[in-house]
């Protein structure tokens, strides 16, 4: 079967696209990385953050579930692998699920910049993807 799988990331202008560090193709030319998740690409297409990653997986998550998955404490974010919690009262503005920017942290996690100033949360790759599956 040679049927190319759709991807809603082929032809994306990546507006957000920030360069990846550079390790990232050390590691896939040494073959590591497969044990090593990390992004291809990261976009912002309508609402929703779009990751392909390393392995050749992509999730799609909605920027709002995003926000509200937050990890940072001051957002509550004790959530275990299942995704369960209980959160603080955390109040959300009319700019709370805009994404202004996004930085790559060691590596090893995303740091969405919200629009409302919210820049505290640290998604690392693992847990992006579960969030991710997990709508
Ligand atoms: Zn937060």
């Amino acid at each position: 079967m040679d049927t190319p799988r759709r991807s809603r990331l082929d032809g994306e202008p990546f507006p957000l696209q920030r360069g990846l560090p550079k390790v990232h193709n050390r590691l896939y030319k040494s073959g590591m990385a497969s044990v090593s998740l990390s992004p291809r690409n990261i976009a912002v297409i309508g609402d929703e953050l779009a990751v392909a990653w390393s392995d050749g997986g992509e999730t799609y998550l909605k920027l709002e579930a995003l926000r509200k998955h937050c990890p940072c404490a001051a957002c509550g974010g004790e959530a275990d692998l299942m995704g369960n919690v209980v959160r603080p009262l955390v109040s959300y503005g009319p700019k709370s699920f805009t994404l202004a920017n996004y930085r790559i942290v060691g590596g090893y996690a995303l740091q969405p910049v919200w629009a409302d100033g919210h820049d505290t949360g640290l998604y690392a790759y693992p847990y992006l993807r579960h969030i991710g599956m997990g709508q």
